[in-house]
């Protein structure tokens, strides 16, 4: 390792910050801050070799080696120099690469590779930032954490900030948020504020207390939040054999993950990790779509909507990390485009009856596969990796809703019966018929 140390910049006016100054934007214009890190001394098949070292030993140990978790395991292109007493981890990252015959299918991209982000501590990609921007808090002593949220990274804080001690208080819109990330935040213990307007009413309030209460801001602002969702990216090119796909897919709403997908891909040639980059395919709900209509226009306006869609994880009407997102848009040669609610409700209940299931803003990234597939951008025989970013568990109340709705296309509505095995007999008889039609 070289021995420079990390620090933070401003994207906007190039002010620079001590890495351990608790401020997440720039204190001169407002700008967002990036963090820079010194390069690794390994490169190419050197690092890999670190990388893959790790996995193995973590993969025979138990969990107590930092390498078992997969955004640690990548830490040179995290946050090096970080304390191992700093680090508050639960093992996050380490989610599978699936292939499913149907999903693939219905996309019309028979490469198609799911990476499940829902698998993480608390069933969202969020944990993966949450643990870098947490222990950020520690090592800078923050007496408390906060952040606004669409519900996931709200239950990531809740999850982590206990384990470091700091009291966490998160913001989100009232009656905005599904059942399941406004139930598992309660129940990990934060401060619940249930604000009476919409996700960027959210962000205004928690960046304002932020500069004026001096909490730490654990908003995907922070730059420790991007730095750790970069080993998305890290850990499913690590799957693929270190072989770059030709496409990533990702849902997107305020633009934090997109911004640190740009940033992996930046890193991961940068270091010979890759020797050629794969794609970037943002995906917009069509109600929630400002990030789509500026690529529309070749990034030439920044644009904001009042945002609309069942996928309440991206229901974002004003990106905050735009700029990031234009970056990596641009570097990766990348697309942006929109998807309507029933496309997103279609892509969901395919990949819900594969078995792999996730939540509504997920399948996003499925539903702008096969639209991008349709359109020619993506070519047959591309690989390509959907990013399915939250746990079907995490949104009950949609899938209730489908599912009792016997006119939906692929509805499974339950049935009713009297106690009684004549009952169980003609759903049964029922069952295996249909299943030998097909
Ligand atoms: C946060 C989140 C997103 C959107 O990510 P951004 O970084 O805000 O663009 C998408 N899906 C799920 C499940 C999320 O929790
Ligand atoms: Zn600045």
């Amino acid at each position: 390792m070289t021995e420079r140390r990390n620090l933070l910049r401003c994207e906007s006016c190039g002010t620079e910050l001590d890495e351990l100054d608790p401020r997440t934007s720039c204190p001169k214009c407002g700008g967002l801050l990036s963090l820079e890190i010194g390069m690794p001394s390994e490169r190419g098949a050197a690092l890999r070799a670190l990388f893959d070292d790790r996995l193995s030993v973590a993969a025979r140990a138990e969990r107590s080696d930092i390498g078992a978790s997969g955004v640690w395991r990548f830490r040179e292109l995290v946050l090096p120099h970080i304390a191992d007493k700093n680090l508050v981890t639960q093992w996050e990252g380490n989610t599978p690469l699936l292939w499913r015959e149907s999903v693939a299918h219905w996309a019309s991209v028979p490469e198609l590779l799911l990476k499940h982000e829902g698998h993480n501590p608390t069933g969202s990609f969020k944990d993966r930032g949450m643990t870098v921007a947490v222990s950020q808090a520690v090592r800078i002593g923050a007496s408390a954490v906060s952040c606004a949220s669409t519900g996931n990274t709200s239950a990531s804080l809740a999850a982590y900030a206990p384990l470091a001690g700091i009291p966490a208080i998160v913001l989100v819109p009232a009656g905005q948020v599904a059942l399941g990330k406004l139930a598992q935040t309660l129940a990990y213990g934060a401060r619940t504020l249930m604000v009476r307007g919409d996700f960027d009413d959210c962000l205004r309030l928690a960046r304002e207390s932020s500069e004026r209460l001096g909490v730490y801001l654990a908003n995907s602002i922070n730059p420790f939040r991007i730095a750790g969702q970069t080993t998305i990216v890290l850990e499913l090119l690590q799957q693929l054999g270190w072989h770059a796909p030709d496409w990533i897919v990702l849902p997107a709403g305020n633009l934090g993950n997109t911004a640190a997908f740009g940033a992996a891909l930046r890193m991961a040639s940068a270091t010979g990790l890759i020797d050629s980059s794969p794609r970037l395919a943002a995906v917009q709900a069509e109600g929630a779509a400002p990030f789509a209509r500026s690529f529309r226009s070749g990034f030439a306006e920044r644009n904001a909507v009042r945002a609309e869609t069942v996928a309440t994880a991206i229901k974002i009407g004003d990106p905050a990390s735009y700029e990031r997102g234009v970056r990596a848009i641009r570097e990766t040669d990348g697309v942006v485009i929109e998807v309507s609610d029933a496309e997103i409700l279609e892509a969901k209940a395919v990949i819900d009856a594969s078995g792999v299931g996730c939540e509504p803003a997920s399948a996003a990234s499925v539903a702008g596969a096969r639209r991008l597939a349709k359109d020619g951008t993506i070519s047959r025989g591309d690989r390509v990796v959907a990013v399915l970013t939250g746990h079907i568990l995490k949104d009950p109340g949609i899938l209730l809703d489908y599912h009792k709705d016997a006119g939906r296309p692929m509805a499974n509505t339950p049935i009713e019966i009297d106690a009684e095995i004549s009952a169980v007999e003609r759903v049964l008889k029922d069952a295996v018929s249909t299943s030998a039609s097909r």
